[in-house]
């Protein structure tokens, strides 16, 4: 899960991590209102979305006049900011960071990530930031300084000095950069993340260092245990099929092509999935409804995959072991009456009772393409989405 740069601030703020002064605003009101409790004659207005480069696709405005805040706030909010992590499609900004704005001496990078290979977190940074680190990796790749944390002891005083000496500190400012780096380790541990990225860190003209950008990704997995974190989720910033999804307790992810899988389990779901383009097809979704496939599971299952536009045909792939293909058939039913589906179905069952599952599916009367085999049904629902397209 990845939230907003105000929520990752006011995180790493708590772990003692400089930051300016701001406020969230959802309205130019709101705007002009935070730029007066902020104080001082410059601020930065900034979208807030879910995702980087923002300054390059004008999110980022600085402002020198409360009227100059209004316009800034009006022109963003609502709008749909496209930069190049966005894709063509973009995002709608809802909301706002206002901030003071500061005058920079020097911007760098600091990120943490877990590096897979090492299976530690590894601190990356660098004295060239404000680009994105891929950009610095191209064009400044010696300026980049790795470290890796060794988990039992967690990151060292010694080593937040030495990433402070190779980005040029002062030595005035190495203490100040120290807890930085402790603190970004600290919230990462502490909060289950698995990504801090400060981007840029500055070094302002009267020699404080702040973070002027903040970014942090969290372990899905880990949310249980982390209410505090887990209820920054911003719905508006995630495919709704995946929250909706989510919301009923299924296992969904949206992919590129049209054929439209309700699977139970996730092994068979990939099967399914590798069955699908070989048979020449390409999938719509990933979705495991799990073990006991109620026929209310199976109706909210139908329900999202038909959602999906792009979908031109449905291939319903059930192996009953705990589950009965008799109460599956009948989930399946109940659904396409109700949904109709504007698509053909193919249904394959097989297991406990797959007999009665299938005579449900026959005399239902209901125009469903049964397949007997994993690769009849592959083909079938390739063969049925040709027969719509043409
Ligand atoms: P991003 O483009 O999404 O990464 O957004 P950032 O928050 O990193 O802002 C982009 C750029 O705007 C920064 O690299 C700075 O150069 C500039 N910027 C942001 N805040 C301030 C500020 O308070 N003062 C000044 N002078 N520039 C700022
Ligand atoms: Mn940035």
């Amino acid at each position: 899960m990845e939230i907003h740069e105000y929520q990752a601030k006011e995180l790493l703020a708590g772990f003692g991590v400089a930051i300016p002064r701001g406020g969230v605003a959802y309205s130019p009101e709101q705007a002009v209102y935070r730029a007066a409790e902020i104080g001082g004659a410059r601020w930065v207005v900034k979208a807030q979305i879910h995702s980087g480069a923002r300054g390059k696709a004008g999110g980022v405005k600085v402002c020198s006049s409360e009227d100059e805040v209004r316009q800034a706030a009006k022109a963003l909010l609502g709008k749909k900011l496209v930069t190049h992590q966005t894709g063509p499609e973009g995002r709608v900004v809802h909301r706002l960071y206002v901030e003071q704005a500061v005058p920079i001496a020097r911007e760098l990078y600091i990120g943490f990530v877990l590096d897979r290979k090492s299976q530690r977190i590894m601190i990356v940074a660098s004295a060239n930031g404000g680009m994105e680190i891929e950009e610095v990796a191209k064009r400044h790749p010696d300026s980049i300084v790795r470290e890796v944390v060794e988990p039992a002891i967690g990151l060292s005083a010694f080593q937040a000095r030495e990433i402070a000496f190779a980005l040029g500190l002062p030595a005035a400012q190495v203490n100040r950069m120290v807890t930085v780096l402790l603190g970004c380790h600290r919230a990462f541990r502490e909060l289950d993340a698995t990504m801090v990225e400060i981007n840029p860190l500055v070094l302002t003209e009267d020699t404080q260092i702040l973070a002027l950008d903040a970014k942090m990704a969290f372990d899905d997995n880990a949310l249980f245990r982390r209410p505090n974190v887990a209820e920054l989720r911003d719905y508006a910033e995630e495919d709704p099929r995946e929250a909706q999804a989510a919301e009923y307790g299924l296992n969904y992810v949206a992919l590129d092509g049209d054929i439209g899988c309700i699977i139970n389990g996730a092994g068979l779901a990939m099967a399914t999935m590798d069955m699908i383009k070989h048979a020449g097809g390409e999938p719509a979704n990933f979705l495991d409804i799990g073990g006991g496939a109620s026929p209310e599971r199976v109706a909210n299952a139908f329900k999202l995959v038909l959602s999906d536009v792009k979908v031109s045909a449905m291939l319903v792939n059930i192996f009953a072991g705990i589950n009965r293909c008799d109460w599956v058939a009948q989930g399946v039913v109940q659904a396409a009456r109700e949904l109709k589906p504007r698509v053909p179905l193919v249904v394959r069952l097989a297991g406990t009772n797959v007999e009665e599952g299938r005579r449900i599916i026959r005399e239902s009367g209901l125009p469903i393409i049964s397949a007997d085999t994993l690769a009849e049904a592959a083909d079938r629902v390739v063969a049925a989405k040709q027969g719509v397209s043409a």
